[in-house]
């Protein structure tokens, strides 16, 4: 871009990142229009998802060892990772780079910028949680991550602790612990073997959240334009000039593409390249009737590699599985079942309220990169800017993320280097 700080600046997508941006930019004084191709915010990746705002777990999934899971998991319906042979041509390039990034200090480099980030973003959160007072379901007293095996708890305790070192604090809990803290684990005691806890993370409602922040953007002078599908970026002289939508065509000074899994197909006919790839995930959302039993502290269940989301009085979300499958999100009635089986097997007393008949379903698709960090900067198309390629962790880092490509529009000085995140890398 030129030095010219821009005046007005579209953002492609209203997921919890392009509204997170749309705030961001909107404080900072420019002139925002924030469009979407559906009728609200949050109706795509960041309408039910797992609900986390989990730093201290946002490792890219490659960790060494993944492949290996993957293949031996090849087709299995019952597997938390499933790879369906038929995506595999349609991988190519981008499934080499996944691979290629397994090795385990690229991994660890990367796990550990995105912990920066995901720490950072937190921060962000709650600098506006504070000012506009913004509510969406949230907690805040921590995650635990639930652990049926002392072998792999006590390896993952050294994991951590080796991986965050120090940035973030994780307290190894006894059974007694466990159950103290969460007492609706009290029917499975005899099978637990303890869990992690992570006294800093939050949870909440991601869609309510974006639905806040977009909210709160207009109330600082954004537009909204939902319902208008972007059909081109469109450029002169090599730099961005307009944004075209099946609703007419608006001219501005920067764009920032900021629609998730559809943020490739926006960029490719100007020559930029985003290795996205859309990993389906599932939830099942419940209105229990025995609210009492209801866990009340947000959990990752090692086992089986789902997440529990406590939703207000009644509502439990349970989230979790990767298909690598392609851009469909159809709802897999046996990954489904997948899900609610180790749901029924960590919440026991829940299990006759766990089933598919009395849940909302969804599925979701993550934009995930092949070394596991956001797209996050300029391209060299200048005042093209991405915010965009979050994998299993957009909430978590939507803030900060914001905040910092903000400060990279207006040309103010940013917290952290975005160099790392370069979406040409
Ligand atoms: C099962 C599951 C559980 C998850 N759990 C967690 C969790 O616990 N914590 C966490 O941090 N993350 C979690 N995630 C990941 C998180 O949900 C995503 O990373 C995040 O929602 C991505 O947000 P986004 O704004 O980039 O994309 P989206 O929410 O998909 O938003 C992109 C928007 O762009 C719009 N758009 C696209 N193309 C166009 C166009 N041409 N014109 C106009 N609009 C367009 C779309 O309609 C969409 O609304 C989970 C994901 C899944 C699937």
């Amino acid at each position: 871009m030129n030095n010219r700080r821009p005046e007005r600046v579209v953002v492609i997508g209203a997921g919890v990142v392009g509204t997170s941006t749309a705030l961001a930019l909107a404080e900072r004084g420019l002139e925002v229009i924030l469009i979407e191709r559906n009728g609200e915010a949050a109706h795509e990746t960041s309408q039910a998802n797992g609900g986390g705002l989990t730093p201290a777990h946002s490792e890219p999934w490659n960790a060494p060892g993944l492949l290996g899971k993957l293949v031996r998991n090849l087709g299995r319906a019952d597997a938390p990772y499933r790879l369906s042979p038929l995506a595999l041509p349609g991988m190519g390039l981008w499934g080499l780079r996944f691979l290629a990034n397994m090795r385990r200090e690229r991994f660890l480099e990367n796990a550990r910028n995105n912990i920066r980030l995901g720490l950072y973003s937190l921060e962000c959160l709650r600098r506006w949680r504070e000012r506009y007072g913004m509510e969406y379901h949230q907690t805040l007293s921590g995650s635990m991550q639930v652990y049926f095996s002392r072998e792999l708890m006590a390896e993952a305790v050294q994991f951590r602790r080796e991986l965050l070192a120090g940035a973030a604090p994780i307290q190894p809990l006894g059974v007694d612990e466990v159950i103290d803290r969460e007492p609706a684990l009290a029917p499975v005691r005899p099978e637990l073997a303890g869990a992690i806890a992570f006294p800093e993370h939050e949870s909440g409602d991601a869609r309510r959240f974006s639905q806040a922040a977009a909210e709160l953007a207009v109330s600082k002078g954004a537009t909204l334009m939902f319902g208008a599908n972007v059909e081109a970026i469109r450029t002169d002289g090599g730099r961005l000039r307009s944004v075209a939508t099946d609703h007419g065509e608006i001219e501005a000074d920067a764009c920032v593409i900021a629609a998730g899994p559809a943020a490739a197909r926006l960029a490719r006919p100007l020559g930029l390249r985003l290795p996205i790839y859309p990993v389906r995930g599932y939830s099942a959302t419940f209105e229990i009737e025995r609210g009492d039993a209801l866990p009340t502290l947000p959990m990752l269940d090692t086992a089986s590699r789902f997440v529990t989301l406590r939703l207000g009085e009644r509502g439990l979300r349970i989230a979790g599985l990767a298909d690598f499958a392609g851009d469909s999100r159809r709802i897999v009635p046996r990954r489904v079942e997948c899900l609610l089986a180790g749901a029924r097997r960590l919440l026991p007393e829940l299990s006759s309220e766990l089933v598919a008949e009395r849940a909302e379903l969804w599925a979701g698709l993550r934009p995930v990169t092949p070394d596991g960090l956001p797209l996050l900067g300029e391209t060299r198309v200048p005042g093209v800017f991405v915010n965009a390629g979050h994998g299993p962790m957009g909430w978590t880092m939507a803030c900060g993320s914001a905040d910092l490509l903000a400060a990279q529009i207006v040309g103010s000085p940013a917290a952290i280097e975005l160099t790392t995140f370069d979406p040409q890398r």
